[in-house]
């Protein structure tokens, strides 16, 4: 059997936390839906290759049609919040996400499974309440990013990989959580490869 195009090796599932993109010099603007959830929310569901390469903006004939996730966008609004500025109702990072990310596994996920799938991974994995219910909250307050890791870890069975960004007076905080995907877009994998960035070894973990 011929078997289709390998067109990449597994996804990594990003989920960002509205505090640190809003605390920083570029500040940030709430969608005209209103406030975000204080919840981890959904970057992307980014296909990548296991040499740390990624496919991007795959398919110029299948660009971003809202009209088929209808049914999802209350969900989106929630759990896939735009911070960007001008505000917006999200579409403008909904669309960003499916033309630059989403066409890159298209052979797996139509549209609608694509982001069906990623509401999916962020409903299995609630990141706020597993790190609160190791006393790390987002309270101002700076944890170790080893504590971090390991809390996660411990209740997912597979290591994430934390990305920083800093805040407005220069401390390193945590901005994004990335977990890995098989390609099917439904099951947790140990990464093939990490993402590489700095941190500091104690993280700031700012409210929202
Ligand atoms: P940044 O340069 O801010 O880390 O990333 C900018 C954009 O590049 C991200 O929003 C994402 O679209 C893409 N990107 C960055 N790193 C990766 C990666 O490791 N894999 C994939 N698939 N996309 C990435
Ligand atoms: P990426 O290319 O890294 O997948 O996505 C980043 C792009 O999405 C940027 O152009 C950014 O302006 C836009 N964007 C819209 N809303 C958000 C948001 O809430 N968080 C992030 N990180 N990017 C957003
Ligand atoms: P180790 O191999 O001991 O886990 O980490 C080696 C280096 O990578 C250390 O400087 C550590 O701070 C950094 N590191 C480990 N895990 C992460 C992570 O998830 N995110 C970032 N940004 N750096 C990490």
């Amino acid at each position: 059997v011929i078997c289709a195009a390998q067109e990449f090796d597994f996804f990594y599932f990003v989920q960002q936390w509205p505090g640190s993109y809003c605390d920083t010099k570029k500040s940030c603007c709430y969608p005209t839906t209103g406030k975000p959830p204080s919840d981890f929310g959904i970057h992307g569901l980014w296909p990548n290759y296991k040499d740390g390469s990624y496919p991007s903006n795959c398919d110029p004939n299948n660009s971003y049609d809202q009209s088929k996730i209808s049914d999802l966008i209350s969900r989106m609004q929630q759990d896939w919040a735009t911070l960007a500025c001008p505000s917006n109702s999200g579409s403008t990072f909904w669309s960003h996400e499916w033309d630059k990310h989403g066409t890159c596994s298209e052979s797996v996920l139509d549209q609608h499974s694509y982001f069906r799938a990623a509401l999916n991974l962020k409903s299995k994995i609630d990141l706020l309440q597993i790190l609160q219910s190791a006393g790390i909250n987002p309270d101002g307050g700076f944890y170790s990013l080893s504590s971090i890791k390991s809390t996660i870890s411990n209740a997912i069975g597979y290591t994430p990989y934390i990305e920083c960004n800093v805040d407005e007076d220069g401390n390193s905080q945590l901005y994004q959580i990335y977990v890995c995907v098989d390609s099917s877009g439904s099951n947790l994998i140990e990464c093939p490869v990490f993402p590489r960035g700095k941190c500091g070894s104690n993280i700031e973990f700012p409210s929202f």
